[in-house]
């Protein structure tokens, strides 16, 4: 069952095309397993289709927007949509073995050791190589050091379960944090997780090792 999914801005600016290519990827791997999400989707973009058509862009105001997030939160509390836990993509499990169809066309680099029981690799999308993907696995019982972000950071859980002290993320779950927060995502003792992450500006670890850390790997 998934918990966690992107924001209405987020859906917003994914229609609208102003998302950057790492943080674009993000979201619809998550929408590729959410069909929750997929219908919020058709909704977004058939409501900026009918804003668009209605209005001048002079007049495409907070309030449209306003009256937008109106009508997807209306969508979400109807109780029309499928219930997330009923559709099979998020009632199976996301094995390691099966990455999300977005993936495919995407180089993925060889795991790299950052710590005990922690690796990084490098996601490189084939339309925008510059764009700061990776993934992370990390291993049961095992935690990430504490850190923030200079910008925003979205997360997709493709493969076991943290808990950063805010919530379980769970597989299937999409995460995102900026500057506002300082998490240390830890790993539940039953098995390791596998992430997902674009990153716009910096993760900023606490710590001089873990800054080194962050320098190596190029987070
Ligand atoms: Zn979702």
């Amino acid at each position: 069952m998934i918990r966690h999914h992107p924001d209405d801005a987020l859906l917003l600016a994914l229609a609208a095309g102003s998302l950057g290519a790492g943080h674009r990827f993000l979201v619809e791997v998550h929408l590729e397993g959410c069909s929750h999400c997929q219908q919020r989707m058709q909704t977004v973009n058939s409501l900026g289709g009918v804003l668009l058509d209605e209005l001048a862009p002079a007049e495409l105001s907070a309030a449209a927007l306003e009256r937008t997030l109106a009508a997807i939160d209306a969508l979400d509390h109807a109780g029309t949509g499928p219930e997330p836990d009923t559709n099979q993509a998020s009632a199976k499990p996301w094995l390691p073995t099966t990455w999300p169809r977005a993936m495919a066309h995407c180089e993925v680099g060889r795991w790299h050791w950052m710590g005990p029981g922690m690796y990084w690799n490098r996601v490189t999308l084939p339309d925008e190589p510059d764009a700061n993907v990776f993934m992370l696995r990390i291993g049961p019982g095992r935690m990430l050091p504490r850190h923030t972000h200079s910008d925003s950071e979205l997360t997709q859980v493709l493969y076991g379960a943290f808990d950063d002290g805010r919530a379980e993320f769970a597989a299937g779950d999409f995460d995102e944090t900026d500057g506002s927060i300082l998490h240390q995502p830890v790993v539940g003792s039953t098995g390791e997780c596998i992430c997902l992450a674009s990153v716009e500006g910096k993760v900023m670890f606490e710590g001089w090792l873990a800054r080194i850390m962050g320098t190596v790997i190029g987070m």
